[in-house]
């Protein structure tokens, strides 16, 4: 009898070994589709005023949702850099790209100066296709976390010509700064770009004709043709480029499905207009930001089980709040009045810094602060291994957990 349920035992033991040999592929965790969304600068209360603004539009107080906050998996990220309570945003790409905290200014390397390898680097050596894409210039801190490693973030040059070391794919910004150098003696960074194997397409119409046979491109926008962008451009001003959806979608042409991908989309511009205090313009970044959220909602609907979305910030900035000064019992934002100013202005916001925030003020929409806060930020995130992005999280965390580790 004993021999007799050995036997089975044994039997039962090749069956389970043979089962597992014949698995296609063993499930270790990752995606295969991967989103990281960044919105600079964009705390839990960016999100709220843009959701009241929303609401008001609606008629309502509020309950009107952005795309992103409908997903089913939220966290709060803590962001400290190595040096700092409030970190800046390339400690804080650093942090999400390479899983170490560094110090401010710090991009790729750790606080004593190491390089440090990134997510996007690493899943590109296990055969992910790469796309990095912002709304701001392509060298700026946040996309730099993700493909260079320099002890300053504004080695702007240097920065912008690590991209063709990289390999990857997919590259879409509205420019570069330092386009011939800080003191303006270098060769254009667009040629040095190209020489090494790049395609450097200004606008749509030069992307559509190079994405047929280009294997690596780096989109700019049409208002960054061969120049240092402008410092600071909300999306209204610049009706020419295309919305930061579009951009994602040219991205997903080109990387296509058949291979796994990592994309990381920055909305770059919240964090300007936050740093400026000015409340529509932040709206109207963050829509920008929720449409290209959008689109990716739509590609993970097409795959569900093999998309992660998520989308974070790198830090707050602005202190912004729904409420002013000791004005809590107010029924409403005076939501009108910021809005009329914003189409009057042909959505430039051009008032000064103090007209602004007198606006801001009669608005009962507070602001502490015109640099960064050190509060934290929110994680929201949907499909394969959303979960791990629930609860308290840092942001050193965040690549391991994409990683499935
Ligand atoms: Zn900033």
């Amino acid at each position: 009898m004993k021999k007799i349920f050995c036997m089975i035992a044994m039997a039962a033991t090749v069956l389970t070994a043979f089962t597992g040999c014949t698995e296609t592929k063993k499930d270790d965790g990752k995606a295969k589709y991967i989103f990281l969304f960044i919105g600079d600068g964009m705390g839990a209360s960016h999100v709220a005023v843009t959701e009241s603004y929303l609401s008001y539009k609606a008629g309502k107080l509020g309950g009107e949702q952005l795309s992103f906050t409908k997903f089913p998996y939220y966290g709060n990220c803590t962001t400290h850099s190595a040096n700092r309570m409030i970190t800046c945003s390339s400690a804080a790409a650093t942090a999400i790209a390479c899983g170490i905290k560094t110090n401010n200014e710090n991009i790729g390397v750790d606080a004593e100066g190491n390089p440090v390898s990134n997510i996007a680097e690493e899943l590109h050596e296990m055969g992910y296709k790469v796309g990095i894409m912002t709304t701001v210039p392509i060298n700026h801190a946040t996309p730099a976390g993700f493909y260079a490693h320099n002890n300053s973030r504004y080695g702007y040059y240097d920065i912008s010509c690590t991209i063709p070391e990289t390999g990857f794919e997919f590259f879409g910004g509205s420019g570069f700064y330092n386009y011939r150098g800080s003191e303006g003696d270098k060769e254009p960074v667009d040629a040095y770009i190209e020489s090494k194997g790049y395609e450097v397409c200004y606008g749509p119409e030069e992307f559509k004709a190079a994405a047929d046979t280009a294997e690596h491109v780096v989109f700019i926008q049409e208002s960054g043709r061969e120049t240092d962008p402008e410092y600071y451009v909300s999306n209204g001003m610049e009706t020419e480029d295309v919305r930061l959806a579009e951009m994602l979608g040219m991205s997903l042409d080109f990387l296509g499905d058949a291979e796994p991908f990592f994309i990381m989309c920055e909305g770059g511009n919240i964090d300007w207009s936050a740093h400026a205090n000015k409340t529509m313009a932040v709206i109207d970044d963050i829509l920008e930001f929720d449409e290209a959220i959008a689109k990716a909602v739509g590609f993970y609907n097409a795959h569900p089980d093999e998309t992660l979305i998520i989308v974070t910030a790198d830090h707050e900035t602005g202190g912004v709040s729904i409420g002013e000064g000791k004005e809590w019992r107010t029924e409403l934002v005076d939501w009108k009045l910021l809005e009329d100013h914003w189409i009057a202005s042909g959505e430039k916001n051009v008032l000064s810094y103090e007209e602004n925030m007198e606006m801001n003020r009669k608005a009962l929409i507070g602001w502490t602060s015109s640099h960064h806060t050190g509060g934290p930020v929110p994680v929201y995130a949907i499909g394969k291994g959303a979960e791990k992005f629930s609860g308290r999280i840092d942001n050193a965390e965040i690549k391991g957990k994409i990683l499935g580790e």
